[in-house]
């Protein structure tokens, strides 16, 4: 795999695609659980994520993925904008000025958005949140070389992950405040990472990367 800075915006449009289709979806799981506004706060730190990025082909992989984090911080109100900014952020530092990113680089990048999301959120693996799904994944990635075969298991893993997080109960963000009638609903961050993993995973599996 080599990743250029073309290809990056390529993979990060992907991504926005997939939350955009599954905007209804995510917001009909925080419904459940939260405040019904998910979907419509990825979709919308998305969609300014593709204008703000569009014209960065020249630019390195850090800035580019710093640009994805502060835009997500700036443009989505709820919990998941600086949740997931953070991550992104985390994640561009990590790959610094890099113009061309392999497979190792997507462990470094997933892990310093795992890194970022639990020092800002203080979430744990097993409180029913992004964590849940993107905890399991990095540690599939740790396990041996990062190839597109591990990666798919890492996407298995993070929908496992998420499978997980219907029986527990949510310790973090709105959902707490159900307490134990959080029981029995999948988390919406957990999903919306999910999803995120599996458009990376389809973007370079196809036959140009
Ligand atoms: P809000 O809860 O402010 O309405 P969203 O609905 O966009 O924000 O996002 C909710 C999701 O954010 C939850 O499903 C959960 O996965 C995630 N989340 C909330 N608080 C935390 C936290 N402290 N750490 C990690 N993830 C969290
Ligand atoms: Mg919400």
């Amino acid at each position: 795999m080599a990743v250029g800075s073309a290809k990056l915006i390529e993979i990060i449009n992907l991504v926005a695609n997939d939350i955009q289709e599954n905007k209804d979806f995510l917001t009909q799981l925080d419904s459940a659980i939260g405040d019904a506004d998910h979907g419509i706060n990825m979709s919308k730190g998305f969609k300014a994520v593709t204008e703000k990025i569009a014209a960065m082909t020249d630019k390195d992989c850090g800035s580019i993925l710093k640009t994805v984090g502060m835009t997500l911080v700036s443009t989505v109100g709820g919990a998941s904008g600086p949740l997931y900014g953070t991550a992104f952020m985390r994640a561009g530092q990590a790959v610094g000025t890099k113009k061309e990113l392999g497979f190792d680089d997507l462990l470094l990048i997933l892990d310093a958005a795992l890194e970022g999301i639990k020092m800002r959120g203080k979430a744990e693996k097993g409180e029913k949140t992004i964590v849940d799904a993107l905890e399991p994944a990095v540690e599939v990635l740790k396990s041996s070389p990062v190839n597109l075969k591990l990666l798919e298991e890492a996407v298995k893993a993070a929908k496992d992950g998420v499978e997980y997080t219907k029986g527990i109960i949510a310790k973090k963000g709105r959902a707490s405040y159900l307490g134990e009638r959080s029981i029995g609903h999948q988390d919406p961050g957990a999903t919306s990472c999910y999803i995120m993993l599996a458009a990376v995973h389809r973007a370079l599996s196809e036959k140009s990367s």
